[in-house]
């Protein structure tokens, strides 16, 4: 269901769908569902922590496919205003 390509920028560590990342709101989801975006609250988180090795990386920087993503995710933060 998903040709991406994802992998933490520092260590290597590729997310295995489990829902690693806690908003402010508390809600915790895999951000690469949602493109760092909080599926409750609606805010989009830039940096995504990795759950691996602890390091913040800029969210695009994780995606290898770089060239498609950025298009995904104008497209999803367009989608909201
Ligand atoms: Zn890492
Ligand atoms: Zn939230």
């Amino acid at each position: 269901m998903n040709d991406e390509r994802i992998e933490c920028p520092k260590c290597k560590w590729e997310p295995d769908g489990g829902a690693y990342w806690t908003c402010y709101c508390g809600c915790n989801w895999n951000t690469f569902s949602t493109y760092g975006k909080c599926p409750e609250c609606g805010k989009v988180h830039k940096d995504t922590q990795c759950p691996a090795c602890q390091a913040w990386s800029p969210h695009p920087d994780w995606y290898l496919d770089l060239e498609n993503i950025s298009i995904k995710v104008e497209e999803k933060a367009s989608a909201q205003e």
